[in-house]
């Protein structure tokens, strides 16, 4: 009822009386007011004036389900399933929860706030509430579970596009998993898999997207490699916006991943690294590597040729790249 009154003042140019609204929903002027003021404490500005109505004057940049769904260009993806929170735990957790009850690809979880964002290897991500754009996706791939790293450079191509398309702004991809706007991080993807050894179950993809942050904003010790959409940009952004631009660029990225094969993906991931052809240190769990980044493979891992001549191929590892004051970071 309260998404029909809201489309119900959407839809009109100026002020419409309460009767007006109570005959369109078929409930009373009281319950009409009593929704209006919900709408109210979720941040939409509804001007009410004594025997004229009401009027919307502003929608919020909240995640809420219908500012998502209100022009939305996906075919699939968070239109069938789409969960909002305004607090969780994490929306890796909720999404895999989902996913291990059946949910079909592309349900879609997002929150205003994560109390235990995580990274990779257990690794705290900061979420704070409003500030930026937590989501998680539900992904059944017909691949091998040997081939999901595939799935983590689909996706950072996906994001590439889909701040491109948003605020046209040229963001690198730092391998395996970070997004990275003027070599500061603003995204990160954590992709995790529930398999049996010939058969994906599922797969479940976090990315946590700085967008409203100022840099005081992020704890002390973040400040010189994190960033947000809102510093980079000089503008406040549309969290919203963003969102459904994410959705759509991945859906059809991934789409295309499936119908097409990896060979355009993995090009495209070249085009965005920031990583290739770069000095680089690799803290593996074995070695340090120092190095230059020669390529990635076609499974993912990343080529990194020594002093020596000798390349190695590495499958997992901590990367960080050579500054000109010959500091790594
Ligand atoms: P990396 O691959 O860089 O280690 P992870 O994907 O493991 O990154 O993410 C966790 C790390 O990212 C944390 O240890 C912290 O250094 C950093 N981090 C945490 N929250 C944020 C955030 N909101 N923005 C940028 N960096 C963050």
């Amino acid at each position: 009822m309260k998404n029909k009154i809201l489309k119900i003042l959407d839809a009109s140019q100026d002020y419409i009386s309460g009767e007006d609204i109570s005959d369109k929903c078929g409930i009373s002027r009281t319950a009409i007011w009593k929704h209006i003021n919900t709408l109210k404490e979720e941040g939409y500005q509804i001007d009410s004036q004594p025997r004229v109505g009401y009027k919307l004057l502003k929608r919020p940049d909240a995640l809420l389900d219908i500012e998502i769904l209100t022009g939305l260009d996906t075919i699939k993806w968070g239109k069938e399933e789409l969960y909002t929170f305004e607090e969780i735990d994490s929306t890796n957790i909720y999404a895999k929860k989902l996913a291990s009850t059946g949910k079909p690809e592309g349900t879609v979880v997002v929150a205003e706030e994560q109390t235990l964002g995580k990274g990779r290897l257990g690794r705290k991500w900061e979420s704070p509430r409003g500030k930026g754009i937590w989501l998680s996706f539900i992904l059944r791939p017909p691949i091998l579970p040997a081939q999901a790293p595939k799935i983590t450079f689909v996706v950072a191509v996906g994001m590439v596009r889909a701040l491109k398309k948003a605020l046209n702004i040229e963001a690198k991809i730092k391998w395996p998993n970070d997004i990275l706007i003027n070599k500061k991080k603003v995204c990160g993807i954590l992709t995790e898999i529930s398999a049996e050894i010939e058969r994906i179950n599922y797969i479940v993809v976090g990315i946590g997207v700085n967008a409203q942050q100022n840099i005081e904003d992020f704890p002390p010790e973040f400040r010189d490699k994190a960033t947000s959409l809102k510093i980079a940009s000089s503008q406040k952004v549309s969290r919203v916006k963003i969102l459904q631009c994410i959705l759509e660029e991945m859906e059809y990225t991934y789409n295309f991943y499936l119908n097409k094969g990896f060979a355009g993906i993995i090009n495209l991931w070249r085009e965005y690294s920031i990583t290739l052809g770069e000095e680089i240190k690799v803290i593996t769990h074995e070695e340090e590597i120092f190095g230059t980044a020669i390529d990635v493979a076609d499974d993912c891992c990343l080529l990194v040729k020594d002093e020596s001549g000798r390349i190695h191929k590495i499958i997992a590892g901590d990367v960080s790249l050579r500054k000109a004051n010959g500091e790594y970071a």
